[in-house]
């Protein structure tokens, strides 16, 4: 099985290197990965710049890209054959309920589902990531268990959550729905030294709310969550309601 690796916290995080040992019990493994930081650029494409790659290692390649970018290219031309799989993470934070909307290390995961290619992105909710390739026995067993299915539902990925506790104290996995997260107090307005004003995004803190399902629960109490993601948003349920209305010119 050929398996194709990335991420968005760059090249040099620990939680690709978590990931591509544990992806390697399963196969070849080809790791293709943004060379910087590029958390939160959600679906992003380059479109107005060259892109370059570099390869760092004999199964490590750099893109001075976003993680979209990276999927592209390496199926695209970089790698020889296509991927059975694309593995996105470990992310350093979590991807929860409405996050999923913001993170470069879940498009990365849609993007090879618009590929035609299985993928499963991966996030740990803890705050430190020193201790990642302690989740190594539970993600091979989880990783054994998708891989492993010739029934990979279409236009489908799969959102996986570590919870913030020590691996062993993990209650299981729950197959979730997709909570919401609000954040309070993460738009600083400021002045810069030289007296103009600036606004900053970030920090605060951030509260959750959900069904019995949700991910943020899940986590909560101890489970990795598993949410499978369709790429298509239409709100299917609204559509005859929606029809009723009669929009017209
Ligand atoms: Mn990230």
């Amino acid at each position: 099985m050929r398996i194709l690796v990335t991420n968005d916290d760059g090249y040099l995080a620990g939680g690709l290197r978590a990931l591509a040992i544990a992806a390697g019990e399963f196969g070849e493994v080809q790791i293709v990965a943004p060379d910087r930081e590029q958390s939160a650029t959600s679906h992003s494409l380059t479109l107005h710049f060259p892109l370059r790659a570099r390869k760092v290692e004999d199964n490590l390649t750099v893109i001075d890209g976003t993680p979209t970018d990276c999927v592209i290219l390496a199926v695209g031309e970089l790698l020889r054959e296509k991927p059975d799989f694309v593995l996105s993470g470990i992310n350093h934070g979590p991807n929860l309920g409405d996050d999923v909307l913001y993170s470069g290390t879940v498009a990365a995961a849609m993007e090879a589902c618009i590929l035609g290619i299985p993928a499963v992105a991966i996030s740990y909710t803890g705050k430190t990531h020193d201790r990642l390739a302690d989740w190594r026995p539970h993600l091979a067993t989880l990783l054994r268990q998708l891989l492993v299915r010739t029934d990979f539902p279409a236009e489908t990925l799969f959102n996986v959550n570590l919870p913030p506790i020590d691996p062993r104290e993990v209650q299981g996995i729950k197959v979730t729905t997709l909570g919401r997260r609000a954040y309070v107090g993460s738009l600083t307005r400021a002045n810069d030294p030289n007296g103009r004003e600036y606004f900053w995004i970030g920090g605060g803190e951030s509260t959750w709310w959900g069904a019995e399902t949700s991910d943020f629960r899940a986590i909560h109490e101890g489970f990795i969550s598993v949410t499978p993601l369709h790429i298509d948003l239409t709100n299917h349920r609204l559509l005859r309601e929606i029809g009723e209305w009669g929009l017209n010119l």
